[in-house]
């Protein structure tokens, strides 16, 4: 049997050989990184060469870094009314978040239900910077949120600009950096993000961490959400994830040593994939086509094509590929993000994801296009045998 090609890395990525390495090595750490022996201060030592490497892809310092149980408790933990910085200790009334975060942030965090409100994004997926400078003329410091690049488009944010607006009406700007980072360059200062947050299997490290980093001394880590002991300088309570952490910080020197190298064979292989679609199917809409993307991420659709039907058939054709979010596959549900750049519902239902990786290979391009044949040449028999049945 042929073997099976993964196109599912916004999901989540295989481990680097040198993350499972490093997770093996710790797991043989025998002390609790709290513990004052020897043993202790191995397992302490395993925590902080992580948190260097960590702050380093994102030009931070190690005192900035929060490890957590992932981008989702990370996004958690961000988003709180109770954000402090050294001068303002004033709670924050509004939390902006843009129309096409991904669930963890939409979820609010800690702030009710009233106190949050969406910005716009535009046809091309790219956040409306005139809609958040309104919304915070109306509600001066606010808490915002934006993504640095969105989870089903690969669309890259405006983030830098977004940060200025955020500033200038006295708020603070929280990124979600979960898909960017490892991809594109995430430089906390340059972005001007005061808190942004990163996952480690996004990036090659196990499942189950992630970090949230600050942009600035003079802020303050929100109140922690774990209660307990003083782990993580009393912002995460819990004996940490040694293993996991010494994971992600392997995946993360991995990747800041290859990241240029592993973002331009993406590319390359995508541009072949987008340009194999087209070739295939004229009529292919790819979603935020015209804007900067991410190097590795394609979401296309074809009006009468229903997304579960081409991910079962591509995983027929040994494809693993997506419908969209991977928190929200198995309930196949149209996709708020499409729904926010205004796509027509006919392909708002249609919308199949593949995200590369740095071990995709030309072969597995072609496969992907052999099965689009397959898939599309079906699809469109099915819906000109059965009208109506497509949508
Ligand atoms: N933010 C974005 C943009 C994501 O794509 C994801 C996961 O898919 C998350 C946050 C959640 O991260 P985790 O799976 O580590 O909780």
């Amino acid at each position: 049997m042929a073997q099976r090609v993964y196109l599912d890395w916004n999901a989540t990525a295989p481990l680097r050989p040198q993350a499972e390495q490093a997770l093996r090595d710790a797991l043989a750490l025998a002390g609790n990184p709290s513990s004052v022996h020897a043993e202790g201060r191995a397992a302490r030592h395993a925590i902080e060469r992580a948190r260097e490497e960590v702050a380093a892809l994102v030009a931070a310092r190690p005192a900035d870094v929060i490890f957590t149980s992932g981008g989702t408790e990370a996004n958690m933990l961000a988003l709180t009314p109770a954000i402090e910085t050294s001068t303002e200790k004033r709670p924050r009334g509004k939390l902006l978040m843009s129309a096409i975060e991904h669930s963890s942030v939409r979820a609010g965090g800690r702030f009710s239900r009233d106190a949050i409100a969406d910005i716009a994004v535009n046809a091309d997926g790219r956040v409306n910077l005139a809609a958040l400078a309104d919304a915070i003329s109306k509600a001066p410091r606010p808490l915002v949120s934006i993504m640095l690049a969105n989870n089903e488009t690969g669309v890259v944010q405006p983030v830098s600009e977004a940060a200025a607006i955020a500033h200038a009406g006295g708020g603070l700007l929280h990124v979600d950096a979960v898909q960017a980072a490892g991809r594109i360059a995430c430089d906390i200062g340059a972005l001007g993000a005061d808190l942004l947050s990163i996952s480690a299997h996004k990036i090659g490290a196990p499942k189950g961490v992630g970090a949230l980093i600050r942009g600035r001394e003079d802020i303050h880590f929100p109140d922690p959400l774990m209660r307990g002991g003083g782990q993580e300088r009393g912002s995460r309570a819990g004996t940490e994830n040694v293993a996991g952490i010494a994971a992600f910080g392997a995946a993360v020197a991995a990747v800041r040593r290859q990241r240029a190298e592993e973002a331009a064979h993406m590319l390359a292989l995508r541009n072949m994939l987008e340009e194999g679609l087209r070739a295939i199917s004229p009529q292919i809409v790819i979603f935020g086509a015209a804007a900067e993307r991410l190097p590795n991420t394609t979401l296309f659709a074809l009006e009468g094509m229903k997304a579960e039907t081409a991910v079962i058939a591509f995983d027929l054709e040994g494809v693993a590929v997506s419908s969209g979010a991977a928190c929200s596959s198995g309930k196949v549900q149209p996709s708020h993000v499409l729904a926010a750049m205004g796509v027509s519902p006919p392909l708002l239902r249609g919308a199949v994801r593949v995200s590369l990786g740095w071990t995709t290979t030309e072969a597995d391009i072609a496969r992907v296009l052999g099965a689009w044949r397959k898939v599309s040449g079906a699809l469109s028999k099915g819906s000109k045998e059965r009208p109506g049945m497509a949508a």
